[in-house]
């Protein structure tokens, strides 16, 4: 079988360009992770991608797994979206005025997510999950608010406090330059320790605004909620009037149209999305119950706003992205390619002793390099041996497999990966396993 990825030369000119970027740009980039630092190398940099395939500047291709961090459920330039998208460009990139469209996508959204009925667009998701907490503070009149080890919500202050992602990575539980006052606010549990979370929330009952949760965490590599864990945190922050937000900016769209409040089944009050909801494009979202999101202003006397919040280019691309997901068998599809690449895994793993294991949901997986049987929360999770996962990384990226650069994230699985991506992929983790 002809590897559909080769890695013909050197990285040179890769080498080359971080060396000029870093003259220019701190650390070389423009978000920490990209760096690749967390795996003792430098980054590729990229010239094009197409469908499943990622080519870097030097003219390597890989099999790519990052898919930007998960927008590109369809693929890389998917034609239909770039179509669609070119031809709203050529009518202005911006207006900074209300277009049908941002009506068309807030109708979808809400058509698709029963929780929420009323929408706002934003620019990314760290401005959304940012403005969907003052929105909470000012709905209960509380300050607190209560997020999970691990989870990560994007950079506002806040939320900075022992978030995952780039912050786990680089060992930062919380970023200099966050006031302690504002830390001071912000409760952290552990993920899946509902006696652990109802404590908290017995102490600080009539302080917590909200309880913010990925409710599938992919910011500490992809852990899943035990049974009955999300279904604890709406019954009693229901009983304690505190705001319920689940921050779907991963898995909306991602493990099922719905995402993960239509696999579980729970209404929350706020959502926030983002990265599949932009097609590709710089958008976040944040709605829920009306009369929530009626103390935004103008309406109300809640402050959010954005000079290219519901752009254009963004919204059309979110639209087609979105309307081709509603159309076609695409989670049947990505959920099948789970299946193969995780039965081919545990082939591989079978024969090894204990010390990897595979955590996914649909299209969305991690692979732990741990002796436990499971990683449950972010202790787990910082408990993975992160020089045997650098080791298997690299040795990924010689054999073409571009994953996600750092034991704490996930990969993603699009509709352009085939089955024989999937093959090649299972290959190359037989060989690098062997050396890692
Ligand atoms: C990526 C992400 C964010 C932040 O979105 P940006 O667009 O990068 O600001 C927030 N929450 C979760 C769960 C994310 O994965």
């Amino acid at each position: 079988m002809k590897p559909v990825c080769s890695i013909k030369k050197s990285f040179k000119r890769s080498a080359g360009s971080f060396k000029l970027a870093k003259r220019f740009i701190p650390g070389g980039v423009n978000s920490p992770v990209r760096s690749f630092k967390a795996v003792g190398t430098t980054p590729l940099f990229i010239s094009r991608a197409k469908g499943a395939y990622i080519h870097d500047v030097d003219g390597n291709s890989f099999i790519d797994y990052v898919m930007s961090w998960g927008p590109m459920i369809l693929g890389h330039a998917d034609e239909r979206v770039e179509k669609s998208v070119v031809r709203i460009l050529r009518q202005g990139a911006s207006f900074g005025a209300p277009t049908g469209k941002e009506t068309e996508l807030a109708r979808l959204i809400a058509d698709i997510y029963p929780s929420i009925k009323k929408v706002r667009l934003t620019s990314s998701g760290t401005e959304a999950a940012m403005s969907a907490i003052r929105l909470a503070r000012a709905y209960t009149g509380r300050e607190k608010i209560l997020k999970f080890e691990g989870c990560y919500h994007g950079h506002a202050d806040s939320l900075l406090v022992k978030a995952g992602s780039g912050a786990a990575t680089f060992g930062v539980p919380s970023s200099l330059g966050v006031n302690k006052t504002t830390a001071r606010d912000t409760i952290t549990v552990p993920f899946n320790d509902i006696e652990r979370f109802e404590d908290a929330v017995s102490e600080e009952r009539g302080n917590l605004a909200c309880v913010i949760v990925e409710p599938i965490p992919a910011n500490m590599g992809v852990v899943l909620p035990k049974p009955g864990f999300l279904e604890r945190l709406r019954q009693i922050t229901k009983k304690n009037g505190i705001v319920l937000i689940f921050d779907e900016v991963i898995t909306g769209f991602r493990v099922a149209l719905g995402g993960a409040q239509e696999l579980y089944g729970i209404h929350p009050d706020l959502t926030i999305l983002g990265k599949i909801l932009g097609g590709g494009f710089p958008i976040g979202a944040f709605g829920g119950r009306t009369e929530i999101m009626e103390l935004l202003a103008p309406d109300g006397p809640v402050y959010q706003a954005g000079t290219l919040s519901g752009n254009p280019v963004a919204v059309e691309a979110g639209i087609v992205t979105i309307r081709i997901l509603m159309r076609n068998k695409i989670y049947d599809k990505l959920q099948h390619l789970g299946d193969v690449f995780e039965s081919g895994l545990e082939r591989i793993l079978g024969r090894r002793p204990r010390g990897v294991i595979l955590q996914r949901c649909a299209s969305l997986f991690t692979i732990f390099f741990t002796k436990d049987k499971e990683v449950l929360n972010y202790k787990d999770a910082l408990a993975c041996d992160t020089d045997a996962f650098a080791l298997f990384f690299r040795g990924m990226l010689k054999r073409g497999i571009y994953f996600a650069p750092s034991q704490f994230e996930a990969n993603f699985i699009s509709a352009k990966h085939s089955l024989k991506d999937i093959e090649e992929t299972l290959e190359a983790c037989e060989r690098s396993l062997a050396r890692a």
